[in-house]
């Protein structure tokens, strides 16, 4: 998708602070961090929002979770504890139309969110 930031980061046009790649998935450092880990895991192909998503989809938002486990394991979060988040549309605050899944962790974290 031309426009598309996150399209762009995993081409590689934009650069960004990349914690994991594979075949699927891509993930980076949020460039506005709400927390002392807190990373973004997207598909590398585009896909809009939640809404978006098919059976076809299953496997990749599997993988997508599952590298979030991975990732907090290796922030030293998975035990103290973490949190995951898509943000779907304008009242969930989604910017980037682009899906992506928020991992956050290394502080206590309010619920519920704001
Ligand atoms: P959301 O509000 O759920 O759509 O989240 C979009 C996230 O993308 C926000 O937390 C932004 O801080 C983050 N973001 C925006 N631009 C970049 C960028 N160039 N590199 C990394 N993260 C970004
Ligand atoms: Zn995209």
């Amino acid at each position: 998708m031309p426009d598309c930031l996150f399209c762009k980061i995993v081409a590689g046009d934009i650069p960004g602070s990349i914690v994991h790649r594979d075949e699927h998935l891509l993930a980076f450092k949020d460039i506005n961090p709400q927390a002392p880990l807190h990373v973004l895991i997207v598909p590398r192909r585009h896909i809009a929002s939640l809404n978006d998503l098919g059976p076809e989809d299953d496997d990749l938002v599997g993988e997508m979770v599952r590298r979030a486990a991975a990732i907090a394991r290796e922030h030293g979060c998975a035990d103290s504890g973490y949190r995951t988040v898509f943000n779907c549309n304008a009242d969930a605050g989604q910017t980037v139309f682009h899906i992506h899944l928020h991992v956050l962790g290394g502080r206590r974290l309010s619920w519920p969110p704001g």
